[in-house]
């Protein structure tokens, strides 16, 4: 089995569920005693959502990239950053790196594709739904169609994720909130809908809603087993 190397505390309520993740899926497919092989470099999310609200992407790149060097050098075979929106400086990642990325879009995207869908709803920061790094990487190499809220849903979506759900605050009204930008998604067309940001999953669950739910913490978690297993 290869080590994962794991880009985490972004937040660390994530970072949480993917060390469970994790774990139970190598439980599941290996059975016995057997647990991942696992590094974590876990950041102060303070210090990392400060920067991004400065628009300092270079910088954040310069700190994920040093973590990432870290965790290479003390073994990881195999490096995940565990948080959505932190993939828009994946590139210069990758670049430093000798190990492959296993990137977060990936998992999501191929998860899609074996649903059959080719339209989404995707909910995230305002990073991730606003910008191109992520929806053009799902667009242009699996033709899957991702659709966003309007900009008063993507304001109170941006809001839940780092107002509460990065600070461990699970709240129905905000549950209700992204049930409605949900549904909205859906009645425009969304075939599924994206959990996009780590958290999500925290808030929203399957049985909340009748549509599916591609919650990208549990695909990326599981499309990390897959690659360290086989
Ligand atoms: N974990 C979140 C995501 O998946 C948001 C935190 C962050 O800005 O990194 O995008």
């Amino acid at each position: 089995m290869k080590t994962l190397g794991l880009l985490g505390g972004m937040s660390w309520e994530s970072t949480e569920a993917y060390y469970r993740l994790l774990n139970l899926a190598v439980k599941r497919d290996k059975g016995g005693l057997h647990s991942a092989k696992l590094l974590i470099h876990s950041f102060d999310f303070a210090e990392i959502e400060r920067l991004q609200m400065q628009q300092k992407w270079p910088d954040l790149a310069y700190m994920l990239v040093d973590a990432a060097c870290g965790l290479q050098n003390a073994g990881a075979d195999l490096m995940m950053i565990g948080t959505n929106t932190m993939h828009k400086v994946a590139d210069s990642i990758q670049q430093a790196i000798d190990i492959p990325l296993l990137h977060i879009g990936d998992a999501t995207a191929q998860a899609i594709m074996a649903a059959g869908y080719n339209k989404v709803g995707l909910l995230g920061t305002r990073f991730t739904m606003e910008e191109d790094f992520y929806r053009r990487r799902i667009e242009e190499q699996y033709a899957i169609e991702t659709m966003i809220p309007g900009s008063a849903e993507r304001m109170e979506v941006n809001r839940i994720i780092y107002q509460e759900l990065c600070k461990g605050n699970i709240s129905t009204d905000s549950r209700d909130i992204m049930i409605n930008a949900i549904q909205q998604l859906v009645s425009r067309g969304a075939q599924g809908i994206i959990l996009g940001c780590t958290e999500i999953g925290l808030l929203v669950k399957p049985q909340d809603v009748d549509v599916t739910l591609f919650d990208t913490t549990a695909l990326h978690a599981e499309f990390a087993v897959k690659a360290a297993i086989n």
